[in-house]
C-alpha cells in the first residue's frame, strides 16, 4: 500500500475514534505547503546532473515544522507527504512544541562523491532557504543524510540569513549539535521497548531481537539493546544479513561494517537471506530501515511477539490487521522512533539558549519524554479501547486539533 494512502487511512481512523470535527479533519489532511525544486549541479567530471528536491510542511499549529531530509532513490511526493504528516503526529505524541515537515532529494547518495553531495545540498538549500527558519521549519538528518549534510545546510542558510545554528538539528557537535543526538533514535527505541516489555512482565535481557537495518538507527539500537542484556540474533543491511542464535557481537559487527561498508562477509555468524529476516523466529522484531516492509505478503509469516517500529511506516494497515489477529503487539513509529526528534528539540533549545547540556542530562531527559509518551499513548488506548497505533495517532491528532482550535479560524 502506498505510504500516503496508509498514513491517511490511519489518520482517518483516529479522527473517527476521537470524533474529530469533519472540517478539521479535512484541513489536517491537506499539507500547509508543498515545495518541489529543481536542483542541477556540475558533477566532478564536468557534466551536469539534475535532481528533484522536496520539502513538505504539513502543519504548524503546535510550533515550527520539524523533520528530516532524506536522500534516497525512492523519494517521491507521496512518500514525503506521508512522512511529513507522520512528523506532525510524532512531535505531538512526544509533546514537544513543533509541527511536522519532511524533505528529500531523489538521488542515490552512495553514487555521488562528497563534493557532489555538498553541491547538491547547497543548491537545495538555496532553493528553500526562504521557507525554512528557526521558528518556521527546522530540518534534520534522515535516511542518506547525516551531521555533515546539516553542516552544509547551516552554512548555506547562514550566507543568506546570518549565522543561525538552530535552523537545523542533528549537526556536528562542533557546530552546536547536541551530545547524544547521534544515538538518540536508537536510545529512544531502547527506552520505548523497555516500557512495552515491562507492561508484559518482561525486560530487555532474555529477549531475542531481530533488527532490519544497520544504519544510524539500527546500529545504535543493536548496540544499546545488547548492552542492556538483549540477545540480538539477526541483523540485515543493504549488503546482506547475518544470524547467530547465541547472539551477535555488535561491537565486532560495527567494526566490520565500518571497514567493509556493510555487514556482508561478517564471520561472527551465518549469512542469511535478507528477504527471510523479518520472518525469523524471535521475541522482538525491529524494522529500522525502509517503509512498507511489513505488508499483507509477509505479515502472516512473522513469528515475533512484539514489533518495535524504529523505521517510519514499516507496516501498512493491512499488515496491522493480520498481526492483530495473530496477537502480535506493534509499538508504532510515531512513538517508538520519536527519540530522534526529541533530542533534536533539546538541541534547538540549547542553541536558542546558547548553553550546552552534558550527555547524561540529554539521555535522562530523553528517558523522561519516551516514558511519558508511552504512558500517554496507553491512556488513549484505554479511553478508546484501541491498539497502540490508534492510541498514538489519536493522541497526536487530538493535541494538534486542540492547538488548531485554540488558535482560531479567522483569516
Ligand atoms: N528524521 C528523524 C525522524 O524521522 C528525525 C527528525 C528530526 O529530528 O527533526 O523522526
Amino acid at each position: 500500500m502506498n505510504a500516503l494512502a496508509a498514513t491517511n487511512r490511519n489518520f482517518k481512523h483516529a479522527a473517527k475514534l476521537i470524533g474529530l470535527d469533519s472540517k478539521l479533519e479535512k484541513s489536517l489532511l491537506i499539507p500547509f505547503r508543498e515545495i518541489k525544486v529543481e536542483c542541477t549541479i556540475p558533477k566532478d567530471d564536468g557534466t551536469l546532473a539534475s535532481y528533484v528536491g522536496f520539502r513538505v510542511q504539513h502543519d504548524n499549529a503546535r510550533g515550527p515544522m520539524k523533520g528530516g531530509i532524506r536522500y534516497h532513490p525512492e523519494v517521491d511526493p507521496d512518500e514525503v507527504n506521508a512522512l511529513a504528516q507522520l512528523m506532525t503526529w510524532k512531535t505531538a505524541v512526544a509533546n514537544i512544541p513543533y509541527g511536522g515537515a519532511k524533505g528529500g532529494i531523489g538521488c542515490t547518495p552512495g553514487e555521488l562523491s562528497v563534493s557532489e553531495l555538498e553541491r547538491l545540498t547547497r543548491v537545495f538549500t538555496q532553493k528553500i532557504h526562504d521557507l525554512i527558519g528557526i521558528h518556521t521549519d527546522v530540518p534534520a538528518p534522515d535516511m542518506g543524510t547525516n551531521p555533515q549534510t546539516m553542516a552544509w545546510i547551516l552554512d548555506e542558510y547562514s550566507k543568506f540569513h546570518g549565522y543561525s545554528p538552530a535552523v537545523v538539528t542533528g549537526k556536528p557537535v562542533d557546530l552546536g549539535g547536541s551530545l547524544g543526538r547521534d544515538a538518540a533514535t536508537g536510545r529512544g527505541v531502547l527506552f520505548a521497548t523497555e516500557a512495552l516489555l515491562a507492561e508484559h512482565g518482561k525486560s530487555i535481557s532474555g529477549q531475542r531481537f531481530v533488527i532490519q537495518g544497520f544504519g544510524n538507527v539500527g546500529s545504535w539500537a543493536a548496540q544499546l539493546i545488547s548492552e542492556a542484556g538483549g540477545k540480538v540474533i539477526a541483523i540485515s543491511d543493504v549488503t546482506g544479513a547475518v544470524k547467530n542464535s547465541n547472539g551477535l557481537d555488535i561491537s565486532k559487527l560495527l567494526k566490520h561494517s565500518k571497514e567493509n561498508h556493510g555487514i556482508k562477509g561478517f564471520d561472527g555468524g551465518d549469512s542469511l537471506d535478507p528477504n527471510s529476516l523479518l520472518t525469523e523466529d524471535c521475541d522482538v522484531l525491529i524494522p529500522a530501515a525502509l517503509g512498507g516492509v511489513i505488508n499483507r505478503e509477509n505479515a502472516n509469516d512473522i513469528r515475533a511477539k512484539f514489533i518495535i517500529e524504529a523505521a517510519n511506516h514499516p507496516a501498512d494497515p493491512e499488515a496491522d490487521e493480520i498481526l492483530a489477529k495473530k496477537g502480535v503487539l506493534i509499538l508504532p513509529d510515531i512513538l517508538a522512533n520519536s527519540g530522534g526528534v526529541t533530542v533534536s528539540y533539546f538541541e534547538w533549545v540549547q542553541n536558542i539558549q546558547g548553553f550546552m547540556w552534558d550527555e547524561n542530562k540529554v539521555n535522562s531527559e530523553l528517558k523522561t519524554y519516551m516514558t511519558r509518551g508511552f504512558k500517554d499513548v496507553k491512556e488513549m488506548c484505554k479511553t478508546h479501547n484501541c491498539d497502540l497505533r490508534m492510541g498514538a495517532f489519536s493522541l497526536g491528532v487530538n493535541r494538534v486539533a486542540r492547538a488548531t482550535v485554540l488558535r482560531g479560524w479567522e483569516a
